[in-house]
C-alpha cells in the first residue's frame, strides 16, 4: 500500500520534528537517481553491510541467527550475499516481535498492516525509516513537477486514517493543503458533492486507489462535469492493480498522466512510476528480490514473490522480508535516463475491492480493518462469492473471543448492504487460491462486469 499511510499519518509530524532529515534524504536521493548502475550498487553494498553489522551487534534476533548460521556480515561484498540468509516471514516477525528491536532504538512507532496481500501484522518503525520512505515518495512526486506541499486531492479509505480525520485534517489543511474524500462513501449523492469539492480545491495532484479515482472520473463523465481544466498535473495511484482502462479514464477526465506506486507500510516505498513510464525501484534504500516457490531467485522475466531488504531499518530491521506480492523484475534501461532498476509488472494485487449491493466499490482496507480489530485472529480469507454472499474464514489462536464474530458480521453488512449473507467459519487451515497464496481478500464478481454495471 505504498507509503500512503505512513507518510500521511506521520508526514505532518515528521515535517515538524525531523524536517532537516527528510529534506536531506530527499536531496541525496535526487542526486543518486542519476548515478550509473555500478555506483548505485556500491552504495547499496556499503549500506547493506552496515545494516547487517549493526543488526549482528544490537538486534537479538539477528545476533542469534548469524551465530547459528555462521554468517559474517563484515564479509558482505555483494547484494546477492543476502541469499545466504533465510527470509523473514510475517510469522517470524510475529514470533520475534521484541527480539527484532535494536537494543538502543528510541521512539519506535508501532504499526500494523494486513491489506489485500497480507495477514495481519504488527511491527515497529523508526524515525530513520520514516524519513527515507517519505523522502522517496517526495522524490517521485517531484518527477511530475509537483511538490509534497502542493494542493492535493486524496481519495482514501483507511479507517485508521479516517478515524483520526478531524485532527489530521487540521494539520493537513494547514501544512499540506490536502482535501480528503472517503473512498467508502461513493454513492451518487456523495459523488456529486465530490465533484464540487474537486472543482473548488483545484488540486495539483490526486492521490488514491485507482478504482476509486476512476469511479469519480466516470461519474464526472456521466454528469458532464469538466475536470480537465483545473490544472491537475498528475494522478498518483496505489494499493490496487491498475487496469489500463482505469488509467485511460483517469487520464482523460483529469487531463493528466497517471503514475502507479507500489509499496506498503511494512515493506516501505518499493517502487514508483517515473514520467517516462518506468516503474523504478527505490534502489538506494530497498533491495528487491523476486523468489520462486523454492525460495531461489526467480528466472529473468519470470514472476516471483517480492522480498525486500530495507536499508533504513536499523531500529527494527526488515531483511529479506517476504511481502506476499508477486512481481516480475525488468532488466531494461528507462528512457528517463535513471539507472534505478525497474519492476516490469506487479501481478499479486487484483480484485482489491468488494462490491456493495448498490454497486458501490469498497476498498479492501475497509474489511481487513474489521478483521484485524479482532484479537486472536492469526490469518483470514474473505471471498465475495456474489453480491448476496460473502464468506470469511478465520484462523484463530489465543485471545480469540467468539462473541466478536457478531460484530464482524455487522461490520461487513454495514459496508456491503444489510441484505447480504455473511458466512463466517473458524478453520484450522486457510484454503489457498489456485493462483497463489497471496490473495487474502477477493471478489468473484468479474471486474469487467463490475465496471459495466457502474457505467
Ligand atoms: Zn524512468
Amino acid at each position: 500500500m505504498y507509503t500512503s499511510l505512513v507518510s500521511r499519518l506521520l508526514f505532518p509530524l515528521q515535517e515538524q520534528l525531523k524536517k532537516h532529515d527528510t529534506v536531506r534524504v530527499r536531496r541525496k536521493l535526487e542526486e543518486t537517481q542519476w548515478w550509473d548502475a555500478d555506483r548505485i550498487e556500491s552504495l547499496r553494498i556499503e549500506r547493506l553491510r552496515a545494516l547487517l553489522i549493526e543488526a549482528a551487534t544490537h538486534v537479538p534476533y539477528y545476533r542469534q541467527l548469524f551465530e547459528k548460521t555462521g554468517f559474517d556480515p563484515a564479509k558482505v561484498a555483494s547484494t546477492s550475499c543476502l541469499q545466504q540468509l533465510p527470509t523473514l516471514t510475517k510469522a517470524d516477525i510475529r514470533a520475534n516481535s521484541q527480539a527484532l528491536r535494536h537494543a538502543g532504538a528510541r521512539g519506535l512507532v508501532r504499526s500494523t498492516t494486513g491489506g489485500s496481500s497480507g495477514e495481519p501484522l504488527a511491527f515497529f518503525i523508526g524515525a530513520e525509516r520514516v524519513s527515507h520512505d517519505v523522502a522517496a515518495k517526495w522524490r517521485a512526486t517531484r518527477w511530475f513537477g509537483v511538490d509534497i506541499g502542493d494542493p492535493e486531492l486524496v481519495v482514501w479509505g483507511s479507517p485508521i486514517e479516517l478515524g483520526a480525520q478531524d485532527r489530521l485534517r487540521q494539520l493537513r489543511d494547514k501544512l499540506m493543503r490536502s482535501t480528503l474524500l472517503s473512498a467508502f462513501d461513493m454513492n451518487d449523492a456523495n459523488l456529486d458533492h465530490y465533484l464540487r469539492s474537486i472543482r473548488r480545491a483545484r488540486p495539483r495532484m490526486i492521490f488514491g486507489y485507482p478504482y476509486s479515482i476512476a469511479h469519480i472520473a466516470r461519474h464526472a463523465q456521466r454528469r458532464g462535469v469538466r475536470l480537465n481544466d483545473l490544472g491537475v498535473k498528475v494522478a498518483f495511484v496505489t494499493s490496487e492493480y491498475l487496469y489500463p482502462h482505469q488509467r485511460d479514464t483517469i487520464s482523460t477526465v483529469f487531463g493528466c498522466p497517471v503514475a502507479n506506486g507500489y509499496g506498503g507500510r511494512d515493506a516501505g516505498f518499493i517502487a514508483h512510476e517515473c514520467e517516462a513510464g518506468g516503474m523504478h525501484i527505490t534502489a538506494e534504500d530497498i533491495i528487491v528480490e523476486t523468489l520462486d516457490a523454492s525460495g531461489a531467485p526467480a528466472a529473468p522475466g519470470q514472476p516471483g514473490e517480492v522480498t525486500v531488504t530495507h536499508l533504513a531499518t536499523r531500529d527494527y530491521p526488515f531483511i529479506r522480508y517476504r511481502t506476499g506480492d508477486i512481481a516480475v523484475l525488468d532488466d531494461q534501461r528507462c528512457r528517463c535516463g535513471r539507472c534505478l532498476p525497474m519492476i516490469r509488472e506487479i501481478q499479486g494485487r487484483t480484485n482489491d475491492f468488494l462490491i456493495a449491493t448498490d454497486g458501490t466499490p469498497m476498498p479492501c482496507g475497509a474489511f481487513t480493518y474489521l478483521v484485524r480489530e479482532i484479537a486472536g485472529v492469526e490469518s483470514f480469507k474473505v471471498v465475495q462469492e456474489s453480491t448476496t454472499l460473502t464468506r470469511i474464514w478465520l484462523l484463530v489462536g489465543d485471545g480469540f473471543d467468539p462473541s466478536a464474530l457478531r460484530r464482524l458480521e455487522k461490520g461487513f453488512r454495514r459496508r456491503l448492504g444489510e441484505g447480504v449473507q455473511i458466512g463466517i467459519e473458524c478453520v484450522d487451515h486457510i484454503p489457498a487460491e489456485k493462483s497463489g497464496k497471496f490473495r487474502y481478500i477477493s471478489s468473484r464478481i468479474p471486474v469487467p462486469a463490475v465496471v459495466a454495471t457502474k457505467d
